[in-house]
């Protein structure tokens, strides 16, 4: 069995290990256009921030690692082509521009996704960075260390890790946002008290410019030294790093017939099959079911990347492995605020059809005479019709994350709000008051469910 896997960072090479372990005597061969393989691109903002010197810290395994596994991996190929009438992929050497085919019987496409160059003026210019792979990490951290200033261009989540990261480089920073808000992908309310709550812990050393929208960079063979805004602001700055999204890596497999989906990427069943027999396609090229909705949603996230990789590569040696979709978790962290999600947000519920009902409560995520004690703001959202819960979004210096993480499972579950309310959550006076913030979220809502005559 010939197995031939496309991109190897977060899919493809937990692909590749997952298929090794099932069949020890496939041929398993992987080609990538990148330089390194299986690595922590979620690291990367870390490694900028200084928390460890050597980047190779953010490497998991090694092509020589793999080798020995006698998984054979091509770094500096690009497949440019697949051909899916005579199950091969035509691959090109970046390196001799060598153009060959390679056969398969299971092609597993891995292949990612690729940050978005907005349309700038002088874009292009030098010490204009993006950040995805290791090389743009090491690029950009010899940047910062001989910088004074950096510019972020988009509040999002990588948007808000380099600003931390860069302030506690000791740069000063602008981060321009289009946006009225900066987090967007939370409620409107939440996304302003984040940018509040940033603010409010601003000593000088940031700013943040909202429904900004950047027009032009000026600079020369040296490099960008200036930015200019639609509302005529300018300022000057060392460097640039355009954080305005991720687009996924489509073009081969559309090209070879493959069917996308409604979100632009690829679409694939919970093995993780496309459209065309014997392909499988995994991370962030594919498109996820969103469980609470049973619609579709385009997640790119390492978390996801790896579980669907297993599963592709479960499925491709003749397993039988399902993926059932995602919730739309994630966290982050800028300086001391945590910001975290899971399900619908009550913008997006009321978008599918729901009448989402919610609450918002600020509370402690300690008893209150313990040290380390910080606030979280949690929102919490439910179906009016069904008191089903939704999704829940939570922000602040106290432990967001876990109140997500238990909200998770009562997602993937389909709990009501009310059973949600008898939930056994863990008590003592370090870790949390005596009802958690969630449970107090939990109660207020369901008296607004339960508004409703069934
Ligand atoms: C700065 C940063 C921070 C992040 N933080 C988090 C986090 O905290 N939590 C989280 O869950 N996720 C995070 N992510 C997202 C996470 O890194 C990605 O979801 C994950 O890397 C996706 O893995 P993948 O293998 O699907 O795709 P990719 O990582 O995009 O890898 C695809 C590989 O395929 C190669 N390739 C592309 N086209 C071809 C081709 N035609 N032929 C051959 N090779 C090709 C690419 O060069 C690349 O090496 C972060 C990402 C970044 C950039």
């Amino acid at each position: 069995m010939k197995i031939l896997i496309l991109g190897g960072v977060a899919a493809g090479a937990k692909a590749a290990a997952k298929a090794r372990r099932i069949l020890p005597d496939a041929t398993i061969d992987l080609y990538t256009d990148d330089t390194h393989i299986s690595y922590s691109a979620c690291g990367l903002p870390y490694y900028i921030e200084g928390n460890f010197e050597d980047y190779r810290q953010l490497l998991v395994r090694s092509p020589e690692d793999f080798e020995k596994k006698g998984v054979h991996i091509h770094l500096k190929n690009r497949a440019a082509k697949i051909i899916p009438e005579a199950k091969q992929v035509l691959i090109q050497d970046l390196e001799t521009q060598r153009a060959f085919l390679v056969d398969y019987d299971k092609l597993i496409i891995a292949i990612g996704a690729r940050p978005v160059i907005p349309k700038i003026k002088n874009v292009n210019l030098p010490n204009i960075f993006t950040l995805r792979k290791i090389e743009d990490g090491i690029a950009l951290k010899e940047k910062v260390l001989k910088s004074k200033h950096g510019t972020i261009i988009g509040g999002g989540y990588i948007g808000m890790e380099l600003l931390e990261a860069l302030v506690k480089q000791n740069l000063k920073v602008t981060l321009v946002e289009y946006a009225p808000n900066i987090m967007t992908m939370f409620d409107d309310d939440m996304s302003k008290l984040i940018l509040e709550q940033l603010n409010s812990i601003n000593d000088g050393r940031f700013e943040i410019l909202t429904s900004e929208l950047v027009t032009e960079f000026s600079g020369d063979i040296n490099g960008v030294n200036a930015v200019r805004t639609g509302t005529g602001k300018e300022f000057s700055t060392d460097f640039v790093i355009l954080c305005a999204g991720v687009t996924p890596n489509v073009e081969i497999a559309k090209d070879a017939g493959i069917e996308l989906g409604l979100t632009g990427a690829i679409k694939v069943n919970e093995k993780m099959e496309t459209n065309i027999q014997d392909i499988y396609a995994c991370g962030d090229c594919v498109e996820e079911n969103l469980v609470v909705s049973n619609t579709k949603i385009w997640m790119p996230l390492g978390s996801n990347a790896n579980k669907e990789g297993r599963t592709a590569a479960i499925n491709a040696c003749g397993g039988e492995d399902k993926f059932p979709g995602v919730l739309g978790s994630a966290v982050t962290r800028c300086l001391n605020l945590t910001m975290s999600m899971t399900g619908l947000t009550e913008k997006k519920a009321a978008s599918l059809g729901y009448n989402p009902v919610s609450v918002t409560v600020t509370k402690n995520d300690k008893v209150g005479y313990m040290p380390n004690v910080n606030n979280i703001t949690l929102k919490l959202i439910a179906d009016y019709e069904t008191g089903k819960i939704l999704g829940a979004q939570a922000v602040g210096a106290g432990d967001a994350d876990k109140r997500i993480n238990s909200l998770a499972a009562a997602l993937l579950a389909g709990m009501s709000v009310e059973e949600f309310y008898n939930n056994d959550l863990t008590y003592a006076p370090p870790f949390s008051p005596t009802i958690d913030p969630l449970l107090n979220a939990a109660q207020l809502l369901s008296g607004k469910v339960r508004q409703k005559e069934y």
